[in-house]
């Protein structure tokens, strides 16, 4: 456990967690890629990235990282909680179809050109190539864009494809 200072709106510093596994999950990673909603699974360093009940998780195979807690005591439920749903995974997985697709980020060049590019703002972010990079890690969504998202902009169905496409393109 260890704490990572303040968050933007309390003087209370967060607290993030890491703990070593004793078993190998990394057989549970496809499972959890088909079941959480915008989980993302990489192939190199294997790992998944996901949320469970809200907090963020990266699950490697013998150890995870979670963030973000108000206190040690949320920290440790937290570690209970995900080796219950763990555990809970493993009983499952023979009524589960695994997704093995890996997360491949469309590159922000690529959802840089189909923006407006007029930086107006609008999205809360400086700039449309600061949109554009949380874009590609998918921190935020594309209706951020008000204008991309105008009835009739074709470059917004454009991005919206682009975005969901699996396997070779995004997960
Ligand atoms: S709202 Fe759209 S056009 Fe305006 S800065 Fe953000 S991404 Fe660019």
């Amino acid at each position: 456990m260890e704490t990572i200072g303040c968050g933007p709106d309390t003087a209370i510093p967060l607290w993030k967690a890491t703990c070593n596994l004793d078993t190998d999950v990394s057989e549970l990673f496809p499972f959890i890629n088909a079941i959480v909603d915008d989980a993302k699974y990489y192939d190199k360093p294997h790992y998944i990235e996901f949320q469970l009940d809200g907090i963020r998780c990266a699950l490697y195979p013998d150890n995870v990282a979670t963030s973000f807690f108000e206190d040690r005591d949320q920290a440790l439920r937290f570690i209970n909680r995900l080796i219950d749903f763990l555990n809970d995974l493993e009983a499952r997985t023979e009524s589960l179809e695994p997704d093995h697709n890996t997360y491949k980020p469309v590159p922000v060049f690529e959802i840089f050109k189909l923006l407006p590019q007029t930086n107006c703002r609008e999205c809360g972010f400086s700039a449309c190539m600061a949109f554009a990079a949380a874009l590609s890690k998918r921190e935020i969504g594309s209706n951020q864009c008000p204008e991309l998202n105008k009835p009739g902009n074709e470059n917004g169905v454009k991005l919206q494809s682009m975005l969901s496409l699996k396997g070779d393109g995004a997960k």
